[in-house]
C-alpha cells in the first residue's frame, strides 16, 4: 500500500521506524506534513511522485517536531520549491539557532540538515491543509517542540510521536530534562479532551482505539516514574534498533566501540546503570536478538523492523 486517502485529497503515507509517517495534500501547490528521514529521501520522493506530486511545486511543509525522522526531506524540498515551513515556535527557535542538540541529532548521531523555518505555530492555531482545518495542539514530553494536528470535523488526530497505538516514543530526559515524563502526562491529558475517531500516528498503522492508547501510554509513564531505569532500558533498545536502521549490517564486533563514541550511550549507561558498558550492551543486545527485533548474520547486525 503506497498511500491512503484519509480526507478529500489528503493522503497518509505509512513508513516505518527510520522514517516517520507523512502526509500530502495533493493539489497544484501541494502541502506536506512531515518528510521522513534524510537518507531515505529518494524513497520519500518516489512515494510522493507516484501520487502525482511534483516536489518543486510544494507550497508548505508543516512539521510535527524537529526530530530527524520527521524533517529529513525539508532542506531538499525547500531548495527545490522555495516552500514555507511551519513548526511550533520552539522548533522554529531550534532551527533558527541551528541547535542540533535540542533536535537530538547530535546526541544520537543522526543525519539531519537544517532548513529555514518561515512560520511559528502556537497552541490553538488553525492550519489549513487545503479545505481541511487542523487545530494545533502543543504536546511536549517526547519533544519540547512537539505538536499534534486535530481535525474536529472528521475527528481525525495526526498524533505524530505523542501517541502510538501500543508502544511509546523515546523519552529522553537527558536532553529534554527530568520533567519530560510529567509534561508527557499533561499532553496526554490535553488529548483526552478530544473526540477522536481515527488516529494517524508518527510510526505504525492508523488506529481507532484512542482511549486505550492513552491508557497504555500513561501506564508506561507511571512505570517510568516508579523506576527511572526503565527509561534508560527503553531508550537504549529503541536507539540501538534505530542505529541499525541507519547503519544496516553494522559489524557486531565493533558496534559497542561505535556506541561508545556517541554522546548518548556512555551517558545513558552512566546515568541509569553505573557505567558497566559491556555488561549493559550484552544484556540489551541479547534481548533484542531473542525477540528477533534484530538479526545477526554473516555480514553484520540488522534491525528487523520496517524502515
Ligand atoms: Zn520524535
Amino acid at each position: 500500500m503506497n498511500a491512503l486517502e484519509i480526507m478529500d485529497g489528503l493522503f497518509f503515507i505509512q513508513r516505518g521506524y527510520l522514517n516517520g509517517n507523512h502526509f500530502v495534500y495533493r493539489c497544484r501547490e501541494p502541502i506536506l506534513i512531515d518528510t521522513g528521514y534524510l537518507a531515505h529521501f529518494e524513497e520519500t520522493e518516489q512515494r510522493l511522485r507516484s501520487l502525482g506530486v511534483d516536489l518543486s511545486q510544494v507550497r508548505l511543509i508543516v512539521c510535527t517536531h524537529t526530530h530527524c525522522d520527521h524533517v529529513g526531506g525539508n532542506r531538499i524540498i525547500q531548495d527545490r520549491s522555495g516552500c514555507e515551513i511551519a513548526l511550533h515556535r520552539i522548533g522554529k527557535h531550534f532551527e533558527d539557532t541551528r541547535d542540533d542538540w535540542a533536535t537530538w541529532s547530535r546526541y544520537f548521531g543522526q543525519e539531519a540538515a537544517f532548513f529555514e523555518c518561515t512560520s511559528a505555530l502556537e497552541e490553538g492555531d488553525v492550519v489549513d491543509i487545503g479545505p481541511h482545518a487542523f487545530r494545533v495542539i502543543y504536546t511536549p514530553g517526547h519533544a519540547s517542540d512537539g505538536i499534534v494536528l486535530y481535525n474536529e470535523k472528521n475527528r481525525v488526530l495526526i498524533s505524530s510521536d505523542t501517541l502510538w497505538e501500543r508502544d511509546m516514543a523515546v523519552l529522553n530526559i537527558r536532553v529534554e530534562g527530568s520533567t519530560a515524563p510529567h509534561r508527557m502526562l499533561e499532553s496526554l491529558e490535553k488529548l483526552e479532551a478530544l473526540e477522536v475517531r481515527m488516529v494517524y500516528p508518527g510510526h505504525g498503522s492508523p488506529f481507532r482505539d484512542f482511549r486505550g492508547a492513552i491508557k497504555r501510554c500513561r501506564k508506561r509513564i507511571q512505570g517510568y516514574l516508579k523506576d527511572r531505569s526503565k527509561i534508560g532500558i527503553d531508550l537504549s533498545k529503541k536507539i540501538i534498533v534505530y542505529t541499525l536502521l541507519m547503519k544496516p549490517g553494522y559489524p557486531e564486533a565493533s558496534l559497542l566501540d561505535y556506541l561508545m563514541t556517541t554522546h548518548w550511550f556512555p551517558e545513558t549507561v552512566n546515568f541509569y546503570f553505573g557505567g558497566n558498558y559491556r555488561a549493559f550492551y550484552d544484556q540489551i543486545l541479547s534481548q533484542l536478538l531473542q525477540r528477533k527485533v534484530i538479526l545477526r548474520n554473516r555480514s553484520g547486525l540488522f534491525a528487523k523492523v520496517p524502515s
